[in-house]
């Protein structure tokens, strides 16, 4: 791995040159960050859980005809991806009141939302990924107005997926971050396109996830809140997910896998 050239390392992954033009190899690493940074951790196992998590779901996105980056997981960390540019935008998507949503309007953590609310926050990590409006994308033309559209199609057809895949394992899904790219198409004409595909991850790190019947949070919050067995929870959502072999349920770093691929 030594000898790949890196290409970018964020707070939970790193990303490496790939094997072909056009793709890359996103790396998961174990280290948890909240705050903007400000609070930091390394969660044995955490990484391992969120390439198999992310795959999962990517797959089943992918099924239902949601373009994204993801080609193939590679090991345990690794997974191959499509090179993109991504859109310098975070786009949430809100089922219930929680985190920054609650609190900014004074809501009560829990609250069910009349309908599925999307925000975007700019990706700017030095100004802590402010929320912004549709009129600043526009304006700063930080994606173009099919762009947006786009955008926005796809996060409530990921929700509305998501919701169900969820709710069949007894999960509730509350909110959700997630991330877009643009990938160069040639056109029959010998144009070259961009496609808007989703990017970055879907795992409980960039998801709010209930336990249905107790409320228990099954994510990121549990490191955000230091309320304790984070990768227990991350376990938990993979293992109900049938990517985990039961056994593991009650002992997260331990992760044998149900295919035995890597
Ligand atoms: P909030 O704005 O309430 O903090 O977060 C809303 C949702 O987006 C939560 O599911 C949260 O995990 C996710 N989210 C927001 N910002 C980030 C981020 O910078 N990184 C990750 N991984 N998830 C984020």
């Amino acid at each position: 791995m030594s000898r790949r050239k890196q290409i970018y390392e964020g707070k939970a992954k790193i990303l490496y040159e790939g094997p072909e033009p056009g793709t890359l190899v996103q790396y998961f690493k174990d280290d948890a960050t909240a705050f903007n940074a400000q609070k930091k951790a390394v969660l044995d196992g955490k990484g391992v859980l969120n390439n198999r998590i992310s795959e999962f779901v990517m797959m089943r996105l992918a099924e239902i005809g949601i373009p994204t980056h993801f080609i193939k997981r590679l090991n345990m960390r690794e997974q191959l991806i499509k090179k993109v540019e991504i859109i310098p935008l975070e786009v949430i998507c809100r089922n219930v009141a929680a985190g920054t949503m609650a609190k900014r309007l004074g809501m009560e953590e829990g609250t069910k939302l009349p309908r599925s609310v999307v925000e975007f926050c700019l990706k700017r990590d030095d100004l802590g990924d402010p929320l912004i409006s549709e009129d600043h994308i526009h304006t700063f033309g930080w994606a173009t107005p099919g762009e947006l559209d786009e955008m926005i199609a796809m996060t409530l057809r990921i929700n509305d997926y998501l919701q169900g895949m969820f709710g069949g394992i007894g999960i509730k899904l509350i909110d959700f971050k997630i991330e877009f790219g643009r990938l160069d198409v040639q056109m029959d004409n010998g144009v070259t396109a961009h496609q808007v595909i989703l990017a970055d991850e879907i795992s409980p790190d960039s998801c709010r996830l209930w336990d249905r019947e107790t409320d228990r949070k099954l994510d990121k919050d549990r490191f955000r809140r230091d309320l304790g067995e984070v990768t227990e929870a991350y376990t938990e959502v993979a293992t109900r997910l049938g990517i985990l072999k039961e056994a593991n349920n009650k002992s997260a770093p331990k992760l044998s896998v149900v295919s035995n691929d890597d």
